[in-house]
């Protein structure tokens, strides 16, 4: 029991309760937000990365898709795959998947969380050049993010919030070219499961009041500037989220300094769908490629997977969503 149901009954002695309780109150256990759980947040990356490599067309992408769908279901969530196939930057043809968990079908006022759950084929900014062929563990650039979604769906399936809730799990966002950079406004060869979804929703006329993506959230000592793209599309939302940043405690991982212009799942929902949507992203701008030490390379394992970090987004994002009426 927690100590702010306790408080509730201790409420309920003094003033009978024929005023409408408090929000999310009414459910045993719930508290005004609920506490983001680290372990099981760590737990869930590592299950993904133990699957292998979540790279579209192998078995390890599979068996993922079918762990992440299974635990969205198990949390209540309405779960939907949507499959296509997509051309990568050389014209090889291939299938991907976007997982959809929707919480709340009913409720017409929404929120929209995402990830990209597919891991990089190649690990082309590895310091060692005979390692850049392999296809990377993607702890956090990846199964970090869809870890702490999943631990937000566990939250959110316990104690259900005022708003519809949808988490996006896209396919094939790291698939761009051998250093590759974009070329000025195209993301085709990147972001091809976020594009496809944003021109073709699961749901028809699919709305959401806005939207946060989560890219690289577990990385030790994170920091999450505030992104170019995120600040032009929906300064609104960057500000709600590092103003509950503040309110849960972790404000000192959300500096008000705006950070680098990301090219990033969020753009096709922005661009295609005009749903304002941020991305919370790790930014280094002392570091040679913006990112944290371990982008594209072998080193983004488990060992580099940090605890601390994934509550102080997760336990955020807890606070957006139970803050929103
Ligand atoms: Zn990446």
């Amino acid at each position: 029991m927690s100590g702010k149901f306790l408080l509730f009954v201790s409420l309920c002695i003094f003033f009978s309760c024929t005023e409408r309780p408090a929000k999310n109150v009414g459910r045993f256990g719930c508290g005004a937000v609920p506490e983001f759980n680290s372990d099981s947040a760590f737990r869930y990356t590592g299950d993904q990365v133990s699957f292998g490599p979540r790279v579209p067309g192998t078995a390890s992408h599979d068996s993922c898709a079918s762990y992440l769908v299974r635990r969205l279901a198990g949390f209540g969530f309405a779960t939907t795959v949507q499959r296509t196939t997509v051309r990568l930057f050389d014209g090889t043809p291939i299938g991907i998947s976007n997982i959809v968990g929707s919480f709340g079908t009913g409720n017409a006022n929404r929120i929209l969380l995402c990830a990209h759950w597919d891991s990089r084929p190649y690990a082309d900014r590895d310091p060692d050049p005979a390692s850049r062929g392999k296809a990377i563990d993607g702890a956090n650039d990846g199964a970090g993010s869809c870890g702490v979604l999943l631990e937000i769906a566990r939250q959110v399936g316990l104690c259900g919030p005022s708003v519809g809730v949808d988490i996006l799990f896209f396919d094939a966002e790291d698939w761009g070219e051998v250093n590759g950079d974009f070329a000025a406004g195209h993301y085709g060869t990147w972001c091809m499961g976020s594009d496809y979804w944003a021109g073709h929703p699961h749901t028809e006329n699919y709305n959401a009041a806005f939207g946060i993506l989560l890219d690289m959230v577990s990385g030790v000592d994170a920091r999450f500037y505030r992104e170019y793209f995120s600040m032009e599309y929906a300064p609104h939302v960057v500000d709600k989220v590092w103003r509950a940043a503040r309110a849960a405690g972790y404000g000192r991982y959300f500096p008000d300094v705006l950070g680098g212009a990301i090219e990033d799942d969020h753009l096709p929902v922005n661009r295609r769908l005009g749903i304002p949507c941020i991305d919370i992203i790790q930014y280094d701008p002392g570091s040679a490629t913006g990112f944290g030490d371990f982008w594209h390379t072998l080193d983004d394992d488990m060992e580099h997977v940090s605890v601390e970090t994934m509550k102080a987004v997760g336990q955020t994002v807890l606070q957006v969503i139970y803050d929103e009426e």
